[in-house]
């Protein structure tokens, strides 16, 4: 399906499935997901990482998989309750995007069916471009896009990195916002790269932008891509 095609659809508390997608699921998190669902509940993030989501390591990649974490013994989503989704403003892109899924070349498909998706057999119809828009992806596909401008490259090429240090500060800058803000602002960050002060201002201010300028540390650290501008000062002496 394009993003023109027209597909049914309609969910809430009048259908038999209610909230019955938002258990055994595999719900992996991105940046933005983590950012969105920390100031949603009001907690920094290395609290949200550690009670809300188990990281999964990956073979020969620097960046692990984060997955929502289900009860271990309802296997119910933490969010979920009788009334539906109590972080739905907030919710995670795939939520957003259910029952669709999005395919690499940008097409879409159902991911599941109305023998399951009871939603799928209401009347509802939504052309897939006004539908996105109205639960909210853009941003998500915006902030993913940038993402992927990490994780790309890193998939393309063989990962010789066997420093932890590497590992822990990626994870850190992608992941665990809060933590990264202390680092830029409470050690010698400021002292090594130039930035402009309306940036810095900004950085203090916006989750947003302190993301934005992550994937830019990163690309600079990983890929040695000119992302940030190194301080004289902080510049190796010439003998
Ligand atoms: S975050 Fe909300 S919509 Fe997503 S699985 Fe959990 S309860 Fe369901
Ligand atoms: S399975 Fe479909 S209709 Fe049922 S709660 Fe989930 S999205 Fe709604």
């Amino acid at each position: 399906m394009d993003a023109e095609h027209v597909f049914h659809f309609d969910c809430g508390p009048h259908v038999p499935c209610f909230t019955q997608c938002c258990q055994d699921v595999t719900i992996v998190l991105t940046p933005y997901d983590v950012l969105r669902l920390k100031n949603a509940l009001e907690i920094p993030s290395g609290e949200f990482l550690d009670a809300y989501t188990v990281i999964i390591p990956r073979e020969n990649r620097l960046i692990p998989m984060v997955v929502l974490k289900m009860n271990e013994e309802t296997k119910q989503c933490p969010f979920v309750t009788q009334n539906g989704c109590t972080v739905y403003a907030d919710r995670p892109w795939p939520c957003r995007m259910y029952p669709l899924d999005m395919n690499d070349d940008g097409t879409f498909s159902l991911i599941t069916d109305s023998s399951r998706c009871k939603g799928l057999t209401e009347n509802r119809s939504h052309r897939i471009s006004g539908w996105l828009i109205e639960q909210g992806v853009p941003i998500y596909d915006e902030m993913n896009h940038l993402f992927s401008q990490v994780t790309a490259p890193l998939q393309a090429q063989e990962l010789d990195i066997d420093n932890p240090k590497i590992y822990k500060m990626t994870f850190m800058a992608l992941y665990n916002l809060d933590t990264f803000r202390r680092f830029v602002f409470e050690s010698s960050f400021l002292d090594r790269f130039d930035l402009a002060p309306p940036l810095i201002e900004k950085l203090k201010r916006s989750d947003l932008e302190l993301l934005q300028f992550a994937f830019d540390w990163v690309k600079f650290g990983l890929f040695g891509q000119k992302t940030l501008q190194v301080k004289e000062s902080a510049l190796p002496k010439a003998d």
